[in-house]
């Protein structure tokens, strides 16, 4: 009885894990949300999740970003939910507007037209939203020093207790993108994203691995398959999307004018450059991390993963997933097999 007020053991153990390993070992990374001021209780409610299952040890910092100043009562909402810091990020004006080489009338008709195709079709700024994510976040000024970046959203829940680095880990494993859930992509919104992506891949060969996971997301008729890795929980290695290859890949699709004219989503579009750009070994599949964001969850069944969470995997949305189940069976192809495929078509 006279022991109860002492910290347990484990809990010891716990606090000294991190700060026994060497300085060298942490990564120049931070957690990422482009958020609005109106969703303050939903990140907070992130937040705190993920200062629970992790970062109150490991202390990373939280990079927010806004179309808009953030206010003071967002600020001061978050400052209670974790002592790690936080930095507050506006966008440039030019990264929320219709790209000056598209006709804003032609956009407008689009919205018109796409509007009860499908969620979202008739809105603009869900538009912007995911030309940024897409294309620009990884130039916002507060990420220019990061190495990898740890991306969040409000609303949504983490479920399993996390007791290494991540970051370390994919640093360590050479992995390069992460993902926890692989859903498929609704094709209405995506309509020209393959063949606006064969086209870039027809005139830029030189710009592909010789190697990579491509056949994950192209079917074996040559078609986009529709299989994306969820982007609102991704774990990425910033030189991936700041290389030539990736630049010259996002400025050919956003010419095209695909992010207004349909509704084309960053993850379709990380997906499909991770798996064109990529080999299967540096894309790691986080199984250990539960997670889930309205619409979909993920929920480890290993029990030694289990264990570690609150959540059911009998409603684990990714244990029956025919992307999920794709991507343990795939195999890197070669570039000129590639090459063949596309110059078919
Ligand atoms: P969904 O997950 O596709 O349903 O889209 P969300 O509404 O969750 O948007 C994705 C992310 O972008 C979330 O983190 C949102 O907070 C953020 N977001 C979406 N629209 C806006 C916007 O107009 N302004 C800002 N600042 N953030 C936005
Ligand atoms: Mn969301």
């Amino acid at each position: 009885l006279g022991d109860y007020h002492q910290k347990p053991e484990a809990n010891e153990k716990e606090t000294t894990a991190y700060e026994s390993e060497s300085p060298s070992t942490r990564v120049n990374a931070a957690f990422v949300a482009l958020v609005r001021n109106s969703e303050l209780a939903g990140l907070r409610s992130t937040v705190r999740q993920i200062e629970d299952r992790f970062n109150r040890k490991y202390k990373y910092p939280y990079i927010f970003l806004n179309d808009v100043p953030f206010t003071e009562e967002f600020k001061r909402g978050m400052s209670f939910v974790t002592d790690n810091e936080i930095r507050y990020g506006m966008l440039n004006a030019s990264d929320w507007s219709i790209p000056k080489h598209l006709d804003p009338a032609k956009v407008f008709a689009a919205l018109e037209k796409n509007k009860s195709r499908y969620i979202y079709g008739g809105s603009l700024s869900y538009r912007y939203m995911c030309r940024f994510q897409s294309g620009l976040f990884y130039d916002h000024p507060l990420l220019k020093d990061l190495e990898y970046y740890w991306r969040i959203e409000p609303d949504v829940n983490y479920y399993c207790d996390l007791d290494y680095d991540p970051f370390v880990f994919m640093k360590e494993n050479g992995k390069r993108y992460s993902f926890t859930i692989a859903p498929l992509e609704w094709e209405k919104t995506v309509e020209t994203l393959w063949p606006t992506t064969l086209t870039w891949i027809k005139e830029n060969p030189h710009h592909l691995p010789e190697e990579s996971m491509i056949n994950w997301v192209m079917g074996n008729n040559g078609d986009y398959n529709m299989c994306h890795f969820w982007s609102n929980f991704e774990i990425v290695d910033l030189s991936l999307y700041r290389s030539e290859a990736y630049r010259s890949y996002f400025d050919h699709l956003d010419k095209s004018g695909g992010f207004f004219y349909e509704r084309w989503g960053d993850a379709p579009i990380h997906s499909i450059a991770a798996s064109m750009f990529l080999k299967k070994s540096e894309i790691h599949w986080f199984e250990d991390i539960g997670y889930k964001h309205p619409g979909n969850e993920h929920c480890p069944r290993p029990e030694e993963m289990a264990l570690k969470c609150v959540c059911d995997s009998s409603r684990s949305y990714t244990y029956r997933s025919r992307c999920q189940r794709r991507f343990s069976l795939v195999q890197d192809v070669k570039k000129e097999e590639l090459l063949q495929k596309v110059a078919q078509r």
